[in-house]
């Protein structure tokens, strides 16, 4: 098969979140499964062309976002596992700061900026003369791209053979605008309409995506039921109208990279049969964070976005409670000002428990998950989380919200019968965080159950093996029905 995946962020290149992981990692298990896979991304600022020796394409091409003809230009490179990777390059859409926003605050351009990478990556595969059998498309900013391919290119013979796969990563961001972006964005009033593109007398983007995608996928099965059920934000109905379509797949990580064993941003590497040099990760996190140095502490890790979405109220919270134990924390994120604020605070009321980094840090991120004990993540929802499953490849024990990916990945310790690789809470239930945390510290201070507990946890794997194959699985079955269809209206 000929696969484009077209996504707004994506490792090494750029990353704001899980997505980038998730785009940057399926593509090489679809290649080794014989697939012609691309990728096509934005040429943000931050994308260093040297580092990844992006060169440009001989390609000068044009679309139109409302009255103004934009023009831009294809960069390309090789990835390590030799997949290439398209880049759009414009000036007036990319070439800033940040991806989404800057300083916690989205672009406010963002619908034209996502309407141009759109057309331009149809454009874009035909001057390449890349005629995909699957585009798959990754959250908002990719959503009118199946839109575009069931109204102005329906009759384009060029994507005659093309079908689209929309996958959700995230339902909170949808990019839902006003009605005029049918003109701005270039579609005629008549495809203005509830099973093409209104929703509620506007434009969402993720609402085109998932009306007008041959398939729909999100990251987990669980999530995939509770947005089909309760969770989908405005999105219950579309998405029920075409439940037959819509997948459930886990994400997986990848284990080269998130592994203990040869990360060389870690004090010392260590793996599930050899853990004393996690001591050594742990002692030099306290340190970094100037804390007091010692294995009896209970240390804490969290890595996130700064977002409503994480459940940082319940953490912040959680910080003031367990003033006073022999519990410290150590957060590092970005996002959300109002959240970093707070978290500072805490920060300096207790400097010697707790230490609130701000930015985006991998090389930290990496110290975090190797050294802390436990890693918190009391997400109010999680499409699939990532950080969990890394946390357990680091022997770091989860204590999470039971939601979306997270119920999908992470099982109550049993200390009697041994089974389970973390800690998981219910607030639907109104089950309690703090109450979780010291329940966890019991098991904490009884090394012979916490030992078990970590073998367990380097035992979870959550590997894209298995993943690839349902991925392929639902392509073949687009391609499939497409040709059914085909068939059927011939005949
Ligand atoms: P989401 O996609 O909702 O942000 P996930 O858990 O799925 O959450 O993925 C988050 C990914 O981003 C993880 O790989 C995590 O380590 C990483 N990450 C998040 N914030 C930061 C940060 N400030 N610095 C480094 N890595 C981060």
């Amino acid at each position: 098969m000929n696969i484009l995946m077209a996504a707004s962020e994506c490792v090494p290149f750029v990353k704001v979140g899980g997505l980038a992981d998730v785009v940057g990692t399926l593509p090489k298990y679809l290649k080794s499964l014989g697939h012609d896979v691309r990728l096509i991304l934005p040429k943000y600022a931050a994308i260093d062309g040297k580092k990844y020796n992006i060169k440009t394409l001989p390609y000068r091409l044009q679309v139109k976002v409302g009255q103004d003809t934009e023009s831009f230009r294809i960069k390309h490179c090789l990835t390590k596992d030799n997949i290439s990777v398209y880049f759009i390059e414009n000036v007036r859409f990319f070439n800033r700061p940040g991806v989404y926003g800057n300083n916690g605050q989205d672009y406010g351009d963002n619908r034209e900026r996502y309407i141009f990478f759109c057309r331009a990556i149809l454009e874009s595969v035909k001057a390449l003369m890349f005629r995909p059998d699957i585009v798959h498309c990754h959250d908002w900013q990719t959503g009118l791209v199946p839109a575009y391919l069931k109204t102005n290119l329906k009759n384009d013979g060029f994507f005659w053979n093309t079908s689209s796969v929309f996958t959700i990563h995230n339902i909170a961001y949808q990019g839902h605008f006003r009605a005029d972006t049918i003109e701005v964005a270039g579609f005629l009033w008549e495809d203005f309409t509830p099973d093409k593109l209104e929703f509620y007398n506007s434009v969402n983007f993720m609402k085109c995506g998932i009306s007008l995608a041959d398939a729909v996928s999100t990251v987990s099965p669980t999530y995939a039921k509770e947005i089909k059920e309760f969770n989908g934000m405005g999105m219950e109905i579309v998405l029920n109208s075409r439940t037959d379509e819509v997948y459930g797949i886990l994400n997986g990580i990848d284990y080269n990279y998130w592994n203990p064993k040869s990360n060389k941003s870690i004090e010392s590497s260590y793996s599930k049969n050899d853990l004393f040099g996690k001591k050594l990760c742990k002692t030099a996190l306290q340190n970094l964070c100037g804390f007091d140095v010692g294995e009896g502490y209970y240390l804490f890790g969290c890595i996130s976005r700064f977002d409503n979405q994480k459940g940082f109220d319940i953490i912040i919270d959680a910080l003031y409670q367990l003033k006073g134990t022999n519990m410290q924390f150590v957060i590092l994120g970005s996002g959300n000002q109002y959240i970093e604020r707070q978290l500072k605070e805490a920060a300096l009321k207790m400097p010697s428990t707790i230490a609130v980094f701000s930015g985006y840090n991998e090389d930290l991120a990496h110290k975090i998950y190797a050294g802390s004990d436990v890693y918190i993540m009391p997400s109010n929802f999680e499409p699939c989380g990532l950080s969990q499953m890394i946390a357990l490849a680091y022997g770091t024990i989860p204590i999470v919200n039971r939601t979306g990916g997270l119920s999908d990945t992470i099982v109550y310790y049993n200390h009697f019968t041994k089974e389970g690789n973390g800690f998981v809470f219910n607030i639907t239930y109104g089950e309690n965080f703090v109450q979780t945390i010291l329940k966890s510290e019991k098991i904490f201070k009884d090394k012979k159950n916490w030992n078990i507990l970590m073998q367990n946890a380097f035992n979870s794997k959550f590997t894209w093996d298995k993943s690839v194959l349902e991925y392929e699985k639902m392509y073949q079955n687009v391609i499939h029905n497409k040709q059914y269809k085909a068939v059927f209206i011939r005949s």
